[in-house]
């Protein structure tokens, strides 16, 4: 957004003394001062090189329990629908033993999860400058597991193009590397793939997809999906549904197609579909993974699972709520001697679409 809408927040509309891009956090003390000075600050530079690594970041709102962890910034795919290319820049993987650190620092503070973040954490690559050896993503996963056994791991987001089988048995070589793995589709339409330029077809995926399974048996996956996108046919809608059937998906994060601005789907395809049939196919693609997912967490009733107590449940003091290792949220009656940052083992007893429902096993 700073890098769309500077002109317009700063000069047309002056709703803002500053406009800070992603990229300029080292700058922020001086923009500050500029703008105390009563001019008009704007810092959207992209860099190639800027990364963060040694900026540890303040967590002011956090659990204690789970954090994010940034391994890498930018995205060199060009998927024809999204901005991010333009406003975060070129793909930069961050100093892999300054990930390291934040880790085990987070561990040693009381956190037993960390979420690797990247817009496509599977082209994570960083050459250390010393030995000039290279480390991928399977084998950052694998020093940040090797931190101690119960500090879990998670990662987003991963790109179908990109996800390898040393990724899928690093997964399933560590216990504490969870079972779950987001892995958007948005459609399940070879043609549509194509113009989406998301650089795979539908028969790719399903073959990452099997491999998951082959590997991980017991691995959740979730999706993103999006309807509508420009001159989808009610055929091509009719294979994301389809594909979201052959996949089960624990979770989609389901979005209708609408325009951005710069994309080269803004410049060079229709936006042809009508909004009422874009709305129709989502409420389908809603309506069949509601089902899915009701149907998987049914599946789990009289299972025992692994949690990590999160905190108190939204709804009641009386209840923890934590999650288990494919990412599925499970609520459960409080025990003396436990607490937030505790693993302790929870039979499911009842489930919605959304949450599991237990007691300690
Ligand atoms: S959708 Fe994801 S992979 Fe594609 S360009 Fe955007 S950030 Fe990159």
């Amino acid at each position: 957004m700073a890098e769309r809408l500077k002109a317009k927040f700063l000069e047309q509309e002056r709703l803002v003394d500053l406009v800070v891009g992603p990229d300029a956090y080292r700058d922020l003390p001086n923009l500050v001062q500029t703008a105390s000075d009563g001019d008009r600050g704007i810092n959207v530079l992209l860099s190639r090189e800027e990364t963060y690594a040694d900026i540890s970041p303040l967590r002011l709102d956090s659990n204690g329990v789970t954090a994010f962890i940034s391994i890498m910034r930018g995205c060199d795919n060009m998927c024809s629908f999204c901005v991010v290319p333009f406003t975060r820049g070129r793909e930069r993987s961050r100093n892999a033993f300054s990930i390291v650190a934040e880790a085990s620092d987070l561990y040693a503070r009381g956190y037993r999860e960390v979420t690797l973040l990247g817009q496509n954490v599977d082209s994570y690559r960083w050459t250390n400058p010393e030995s000039n050896e290279l480390v991928n993503f399977a084998q950052l996963l694998e020093m940040v597991a090797l931190i101690h056994p119960d500090l879990r791991i998670r990662f987003s987001t991963s790109h179908p193009k990109d996800i390898t089988d040393e990724v899928l048995y690093t997964m399933a070589r560590y216990d504490n590397i969870c079972n779950y793995i987001h892995l958007p589709v948005q459609s399940g339409n070879s043609r549509v793939l194509r113009l989406m330029n998301r650089t795979y077809d539908r028969e790719w995926y399903m073959d990452r997809v099997r491999a998951i399974y082959r590997i991980i048996p017991d691995c959740a996956i979730s999706s993103d999906v999006i309807t509508g996108f420009c001159t989808e046919t009610e055929e091509e809608h009719q294979e994301t549904l389809s594909m979201m059937d052959f996949v089960q998906y624990s979770m989609s994060y389901m979005f209708f197609y609408s325009e951005r601005p710069g994309t080269l789907a803004a410049r060079k395809y229709e936006d042809d579909v009508p909004l009422a049939v874009k709305k129709r196919r989502l409420q389908e693609v809603v309506h069949l993974q509601n089902q899915i997912s009701r149907r998987r967490n049914q599946a789990d009733i009289g299972k025992t699972f692994r949690v990590l107590i999160e905190g108190d449940s939204k709804k009641s003091k009386q209840h923890f709520r934590g999650r288990n290792s494919q990412n599925k949220m499970i609520v459960f009656p409080k025990r003396e001697g436990l607490q937030a940052g505790d693993y302790t083992e929870v039979m499911v007893m009842d489930a919605t679409s959304a949450t599991l429902l237990g007691e300690l096993a």
